[in-house]
């Protein structure tokens, strides 16, 4: 590690000890050449994340598919990708900020509700629908009441939870009472 007052190549580790919650690695340095003292943090890095779905199954955090279930959701709205990278970015770093290696899909999912709400409300009725799996026009009508939705136009757009679900392509359709 280079030192950071004199930028002389070898340092050496003094200390290595775990942080007070155990999220980080906290090294003192010493630098032989200027006597500068200063001190390194490890940290997990996003790609050792782990998403834990409500199964209990493990799975490596992957962004291209947090960008995929977002791009769905977002189809066709009148949003600059730009502003969708942003979100996804923000998403990521909340994660990451969380300090836990194992995140539960759940935290996920209302971390994207959250964002995908102040974005663009269709877009948010959207997602909310699969990721709450509405089995009924009715849960969908509360859910709309419920955020005040129910007069503002979205419901022009967004129809039926079943047609949604259609659309998304991310539910098996076979057990509800589509007929
Ligand atoms: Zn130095």
């Amino acid at each position: 590690m280079r030192c950071p007052f004199c930028g002389n190549m070898e340092t050496q580790v003094k200390d290595s000890r775990p942080s007070e919650d155990g999220a980080a690695i906290r090294r003192r340095r010493s630098c032989p050449e200027c006597g500068g003292r200063f001190t390194t943090f490890e940290r997990v890095q996003l790609r050792d994340l782990v998403i834990v779905k409500r199964s209990g199954r493990r799975t490596p955090f992957d962004r291209t598919k947090l960008d995929r279930s977002i791009a769905v959701a977002v189809r066709k709205r009148p949003i600059d990708q730009e502003r969708i990278d942003r979100m996804v970015s923000g998403i990521v770093r909340q994660l990451e900020s969380l300090g836990e290696t194992d995140i539960s899909s759940e935290t996920v999912g209302d971390l994207v509700m959250k964002a995908l709400r102040s974005l663009d409300v269709v877009a948010y009725v959207r997602y909310a629908s699969v990721y709450r799996d509405f089995q009924e026009t009715s849960d969908f009508a509360r859910f709309l009441g419920d955020e005040g939705l129910s007069d503002d136009g979205a419901n022009d757009e967004i129809d039926d939870p079943h047609v949604i679900k259609r659309g998304l392509g991310e539910q098996d359709l076979s057990s509800t009472d589509d007929a």
